[in-house]
């Protein structure tokens, strides 16, 4: 097993959570992609691949996910929330592009360093923050 799916399954017995079969799925499918998926395009995928889930259950687990601190709900410009793994990966932020809508991740050392302030100077344990950069990637500002 995953250790993110033993927090999860962790998480859903403290909280008094039922572990469905439907929600580890979903969980591990999520978990196993890469990038910044929207539930709906998370349902596709499965769909296509030919596990059968309804859409509502993608939506609740990924909302379950983040609740448990195992994935971040992000917010582009492109409107559509979109949900990234977080266990064990390094901070970063993002850089979407306005034109064809790619979106990169970047290492952002500022935000290290903000954590750190946050901490020495208020005490604050920051867990995250908000912040997306937009432009046109390179590509797209060539054209
Ligand atoms: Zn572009
Ligand atoms: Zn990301």
């Amino acid at each position: 097993m995953r250790p993110e799916i033993e927090l999860l399954v962790g998480y859903l017995a403290k909280t008094g959570q039922k572990v469905t079969r439907q929600r580890l799925l979903v969980a591990e499918r999520f978990l196993a992609a890469e990038g910044h998926l929207s539930a709906e395009e998370l349902y596709h995928v499965m769909l296509d691949e030919g596990t059968k889930v309804g859409l509502a259950t993608v939506y609740r687990s990924l909302k379950t996910l983040v609740a448990a601190g195992l994935a971040q709900e992000r917010r582009f410009p492109d409107g559509a929330a979109r949900y990234e793994a977080v266990f064990g990966e390094p901070l970063h932020d993002h850089l979407v592009c306005t034109e064809c809508g790619a979106i990169m991740e970047m290492p952002n050392p500022c935000v290290d360093r903000l954590y750190q302030m946050a901490q020495a100077e208020h005490g604050f344990v920051a867990t995250s923050h908000r912040l997306v950069i937009t432009g046109r990637c390179a590509a797209c500002s060539q054209r």
